[in-house]
């Protein structure tokens, strides 16, 4: 049976890390500004536990709600305000966002030393060029899971199912600066059928794609490490990408969901926002 990853230890090391850089910063009070744009359930799971985090860090947390149908414009201007507001240390603009809207523009528009969630460009560029210090939360707890529990990863087959901009593809340049040979499939690899054959070769097997349980147990390579980072409702309630118990019979690792990579990515967020009020004058 595998060793559970459990997201909760390592989010807690992390917490108290932030804990004290944020006790010995004389940098004035940290403020994190959450923008989001009408409201769902996926959301407010994730919502909750920034708030009682930032609660127990004392770090202000400001949630401002838009209505489902704002326009890019609006939001754009939500965060305009935040940008300029001396007050705000750091923002988080929640996903999913309406269809409406381009994600992309929006993380453009927040001023890259108040993106607490570590997806503005420059911070994505860092990431490529292996100096980031505020990356993407997602990827980054992912690899901070791996080496809380020291999992080898030098040298070894590392892949990496979705590569979307906040967690696959800023994971692969984090794992590939961690020298494993890494593989990034997506939609295309399904397509091509060649999904099955790339994760059985894996030692490291992280899966970001937001299907339920379409990563199956037999495809685990014996003795992976395998961290499972969506988050699926399903009748059994909230599921990963993975087929849990049975992968459980063959990895060395795995991550359960829920209690994984959410409560690491929340602690992450607090660690960015931590490192961007380093970067401000001393109060
Ligand atoms: P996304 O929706 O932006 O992208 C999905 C990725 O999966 C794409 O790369 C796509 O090509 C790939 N994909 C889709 N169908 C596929 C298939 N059949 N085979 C292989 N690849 C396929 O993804 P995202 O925003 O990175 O989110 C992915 C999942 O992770 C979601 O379930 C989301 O809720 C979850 N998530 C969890 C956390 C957390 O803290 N635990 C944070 C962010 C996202």
């Amino acid at each position: 049976m595998a060793i559970l990853l459990d997201g909760k230890k390592v989010a807690a090391r992390v917490t108290a890390e932030v804990k004290e850089a944020l006790a010995g910063l004389k940098k004035g009070a940290p403020r994190l500004a959450s923008i989001r744009v009408g409201q769902t359930a996926a959301m407010d799971l994730y919502l909750k536990s920034q708030a009682r985090l930032a609660g127990e860090l004392g770090i202000a947390y400001q949630d401002e709600v838009l209505p489902a149908d704002a326009t890019q414009r609006q939001v754009e201007d939500v965060i305009a305000g935040f940008n300029k507001d001396a007050a705000t240390t750091g923002i988080i603009l929640q996903m999913p966002a309406p269809a409406a809207l381009r994600p992309e523009a929006l993380r453009r528009a927040i001023a890259p030393q108040k993106d607490a969630e570590g997806v503005h460009p420059a911070h994505l560029g860092e990431v490529v060029l292996g100096k980031a210090r505020v990356a993407p939360c997602t990827a980054a707890a992912c690899l901070e899971i791996l080496k809380h529990y020291e999992i080898p990863l030098r040298g070894r087959e590392a892949v990496v199912v979705g590569h979307s901009e906040i967690v696959g593809k800023p994971l692969s340049m984090m794992l590939l600066d961690e020298f494993a040979t890494t593989t990034v499939c997506h939609i295309a690899t399904s397509e091509a059928g060649q999904l099955e054959e790339h994760v059985r070769r894996a030692d490291v097997l992280v899966v970001a794609v937001g299907c339920a349980q379409m990563i199956k147990g037999a495809w685990i390579k014996e003795g992976a490490a395998v961290v499972d980072v969506g988050i699926n409702r399903s009748a059994q309630g909230i599921v990963g990408d993975v087929e849990f118990e049975a992968a459980s019979r063959r990895a060395g690792w795995i991550t359960p969901v829920p209690g994984g990579v959410g409560p690491v990515t929340v602690a992450m967020l607090m660690r960015n926002v931590v490192e961007l009020l380093k970067d401000r004058p001393t109060a």
